[in-house]
């Protein structure tokens, strides 16, 4: 087999990598360098991000330690039956990649992954012994997020936390039908119990740390999960129950959703429509209600029309305000913040700055539209001193009125 450079393993394992959603760097505890020991540490300035215009985080180097796999996930470019070039990384040279880029100002940490070589117990100590280079040898303070693998045992995805300041397992499609038919080496089963012992350990470290001010930190950024949307796996109710069961149970960070993206060589056994971008950011702004803006899941999917689909032309806040048109109009200058969440068109940032506001005066609609994109949109669901609407919550062409044209509609506009 000819050798490869390490450039060209690169460009062949970075590329491999760029599916993965699941790698936003947020909300790590960060490890100080203080004493002049140790490099990268994001303490005094945060962990910045950079997205690309599709929404992929690109501030990490995100490369995976191998695209051989033993396992035949049809979606995926790197399984065992896929006819693409392969590469494999060394640990040391994924560690010493990741400082040289570092040095380099390229990136501020490392997102990695693998595809699965000789074992799931081989492939997750190789991944561990590169976080334990980095960590160790080079006192690498940066961040650092490790896709660990259910199948392996307990304790290395155990090790694998203590390097981190992320962990992620995949539970990679929202039904197990769908996990069976795309993905037959994997285990729903195996997956939520690998997420479930995450959840212990990081639950377990944080109450070591309130009682013990050395206690070692375990994935202090918490876990989180990527779920595929492949066009005749799931609907979007059933991914959205999904995702709600695994916040709860599991205690996740994120999920992220990656609309399946045609692969080369794809598997025969794959739909042949691709599911539209937008289906994805719309699964999105549903994670978002029910995170940000109080909304229950059976509320997010009550937002779904008959097919258990979330409507492509209008955002989900606005479809669930268009359903449930008696909740509205709303008082802007009297109604619980609560309430003013479920005004399609008015953030978050908006209606905290529309509370601080009442305070002090009666707000008129010139005070929502200063801070919302449309007032148009916005004007039907509330009240104000000088604005009410007559029957508009009535009117069988609302939707047509306030539905985007060819925009579409800022669910956070702030
Ligand atoms: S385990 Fe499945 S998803 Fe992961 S690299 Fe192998 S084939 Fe791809």
């Amino acid at each position: 087999m000819q050798q490869l450079s390490v450039l060209q393993k690169l460009e062949i394992l970075a590329d491999a990598a760029k599916y993965d959603a699941s790698c936003a760097s947020s909300g790590t505890a960060k490890r100080n360098s203080a004493g002049g020991k140790g490099i990268g540490s994001t303490e005094g300035m945060g962990i910045c991000h950079a997205y690309a215009p599709d929404g992929r985080c690109i501030s990490l180097l995100k490369v995976l330690l191998t695209n051989h796999c033993v396992f035949d996930c049809h979606y995926c470019i790197n399984r065992k039956s896929s006819n693409v070039r392969r590469a494999r990384f060394t640990p040391r040279e994924v560690a010493d990649l990741t400082i040289a880029f570092y040095k380099r100002n390229y990136i501020e940490g490392l997102f990695l992954s693998s595809g699965i070589v000789k074992s799931s117990d081989h492939t997750m100590e190789q991944l561990i012994e590169t976080a334990r280079i980095l960590r160790e040898e080079h006192e690498f303070r940066g961040y650092i997020h490790l896709k660990t693998i259910p199948e392996a045992d307990a304790g290395l995805v155990h090790r694998a936390g203590l390097y981190a300041d992320r962990v992620s397992i995949n539970v990679e499609l929202p039904t197990e039908a769908g996990l069976t038919r795309l993905a037959p080496d994997k285990n729903a089963g195996q997956i939520e119990g690998a997420m479930g012992g995450l959840r212990l350990a990081i639950a377990e470290a944080k109450d070591a740390s309130k009682r013990f001010r050395h206690a070692p930190k375990f994935a202090p950024a918490g876990q989180s999960t990527q779920m595929i949307v492949v066009a005749d796996t799931a609907n979007d109710t059933e991914i959205i129950g999904k995702a709600s069961g695994l916040y709860t149970r599991h205690r996740l960070r994120r999920v992220y959703y990656s609309a399946f993206s045609p692969i080369p060589d794809a598997s025969a056994v794959l739909p042949l429509k691709r599911p539209p971008l937008i289906r994805e950011h719309r699964l999105y702004q549903s994670d978002w209600l029910m995170r940000f803006y109080g909304f229950a899941p059976g509320e997010v999917q009550q937002a779904a029309e008959a097919d258990g689909m979330l409507p492509l032309d209008i955002d989900p806040k606005l479809a669930w305000a268009l359903k449930f048109r008696e909740r509205f109009p709303v008082d802007v200058n009297k109604a619980p913040r609560e309430m003013l969440l479920r005004v399609p068109g008015l953030g978050v940032k908006a209606i905290d700055k529309l509370i601080a506001s009442r305070r002090h005066r009666t707000l008129r609609l010139d005070d929502v539209a200063r801070l919302t994109v449309s007032i148009a949109r916005v004007r039907p669901f509330i009240v104000t001193l000088d604005w009410r609407p007559t029957l508009l919550t009535d009117r069988v062409d609302l939707r047509a009125l306030v539905a985007p044209k060819s925009e579409q509609l800022e669910l956070f506009a702030a």
